[in-house]
């Protein structure tokens, strides 16, 4: 006898999830605590709210959210079915009325015969069956302290404090140079790149940092003491005094400028951020600037000046797990195969990460509950690349990612251009994500317009 997949948290992971594995047979329980409960972002009781911006991302292939879009269409996902369908006049994105959105999601998941729709907090995983916990970013403090007890207390977070990540071959190495401080890294050519700053160049800094604007703090953010506890912005750090910064994320000590042969008066360091090397993260470069303004000020770092931003820094309460310790690429718990966690719980970034991610949760729950091996998703196409990330990256750097290029391993051939090659990246990537539904049975809707009820 099939067994009950219970999924918690109604939004964008976990009705993607609900839908995914009903729509293949399973028995669904979906709990969501809200209009009950609310959480500090949340306005409404419809399920899968969109918490800020009502734009789901590109819907070009070419840009890693829109490639994203293309992959859930293919395997059938709910969220991006009702997102076209509420989609507003919005250039090349997919932005939808928020309103519209949330109540026809609402509307298609009750309307399930085999979802039951329960309003209420969870406190305890179930103990029966299988589970997805879904209940995103602001979890609520019980279920959060359930999470603790079950991984660890050191491998829950709770805020969220990124620094930027820079495409690596948009640094540029006529000015920026390979080495580990005092010489002590892994590899013998160095493990970062050395950003060198001259004292003028560092002065000019300084001031765009302390002149910019930063993003205002949600009420439940300020007010929350944790919330800078131990991991300042690198602009409020520069507030505490022209100096502060030599002795904190861009200190020169322990590295000498091959170029000159003299230690610079300052550095900002970038470290290797994925597996291939592509991407990059300015280290101790968390912060709270608005995310132009992160564009104007770090391009006056020299070496930086044609930079290419993949993902901007960001400080907001962000319940996630540690994801390349907890979990398989499967979306598993390493410790509890019956459990899978999904959405922004699991370190993903972004709207259609969460559904993607709640879309593969989904399929293998229905699959565990019917006693079948879970999946894997191809790393050649976005949403494989980016569970791949989440679970292989080093724990000690992890941080929510979000999907883009860099994750993608590299084509066999040299493409000339980053716009042909991220084509060619993403023909590469609905190509062997085709052949994957093909062999492994999963058909999704016919591009996602009305997604297909498998019995
Ligand atoms: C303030 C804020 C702004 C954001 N803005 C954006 C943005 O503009 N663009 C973007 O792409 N991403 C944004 N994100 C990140 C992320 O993409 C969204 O938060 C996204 O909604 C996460 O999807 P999810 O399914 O993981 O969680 P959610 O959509 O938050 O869904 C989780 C659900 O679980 C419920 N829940 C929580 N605890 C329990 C419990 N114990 N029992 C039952 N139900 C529970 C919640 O009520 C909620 O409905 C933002 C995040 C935050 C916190």
């Amino acid at each position: 006898m099939e067994r009950t997949v219970h999924i918690i948290g109604g939004g964008l992971a976990g009705c993607e999830a609900a839908w995914q594995a009903a729509s293949r047979g399973a028995a669904v329980t979906l709990y969501e605590m809200r209009p009950e409960r609310m959480t500090p972002a949340h306005h409404t009781g419809w399920l899968a709210e969109l918490v800020c911006s009502n734009s789901l991302g590109s819907n070009l292939t070419d840009r890693g959210s829109g490639l994203l879009q293309a992959e859930l269409a293919r395997l059938g996902s709910l969220i991006v079915a009702v997102a076209r369908e509420a989609r507003l006049p919005a250039g090349g994105a997919l932005a939808v009325d928020r309103e519209t959105f949330a109540r026809r999601v609402t509307e298609r998941i009750t309307a399930h015969p085999r979802i039951t729709l329960v309003r209420r907090e969870v406190v305890a995983l179930p103990a029966d069956g299988v589970t997805v916990v879904a209940s995103g970013p602001l979890t609520s403090d019980a279920l959060a302290a359930e999470l603790v007890r079950l991984t660890g207390a050191d491998r829950l977070f709770f805020f969220d404090a990124m620094a930027p990540i820079v495409e690596a071959g948009s640094v540029d190495m006529g000015i920026a140079f390979r080495a580990s401080r005092y010489a002590r890294g892994e590899r013998e050519e160095g493990d970062y790149l050395n950003c060198p700053l001259t004292a003028a160049e560092y002065e000019r800094f300084l001031d765009a940092l302390l002149g910019a604007e930063t993003i205002a703090l949600r009420g439940f953010e300020r007010d929350d003491p944790r919330f800078f506890e131990g991991c300042l912005p690198v602009e409020a750090l520069a507030r505490r005094g022209r100096r502060t910064l030599l002795f904190g994320p861009l200190r020169p000590v322990g590295l000498t400028d091959p170029r000159t042969g003299q230690r610079p008066f300052a550095v900002v360091q970038l470290r290797q951020d994925n597996l291939a090397g592509t991407l990059c993260s300015l280290v101790g470069f968390q912060t709270n600037l608005r995310w132009p303004e992160q564009e104007r000020v770090f391009r006056l770092i020299p070496g930086l000046g044609r930079a290419e931003f993949v993902r901007h820094g960001q400080m907001h309460r962000n319940t996630f797990l540690s994801a390349p310790t907890l979990l398989r690429p499967t979306l598993q718990l390493r410790s509890s195969q019956n459990v899978l966690v999904a959405g922004q719980l699991a370190g993903i970034e972004g709207y259609l990460g969460n559904a993607g991610s709640g879309l593969l949760a989904g399929i293998n729950a229905s699959r565990l509950a019917a006693g079948e091996a879970p999946l894997e998703l191809p790393c050649e196409c976005m949403l494989g690349a980016l569970i791949r990330y989440i679970t292989h990256v080093a724990p000690v750097a992890f941080q929510p990612m979000k999907a883009n290029f860099g994750l993608l391993p590299p084509l066999g051939e040299a493409v000339r251009g980053k716009r042909l090659r991220f084509q060619a990246l993403a023909a590469r990537a609905l190509r062997v994500l085709d052949a994957w539904c093909e062999r492994v049975g999963v058909a999704g809707g016919r591009d996602g317009s009305s997604p297909a009820v498998h019995s």
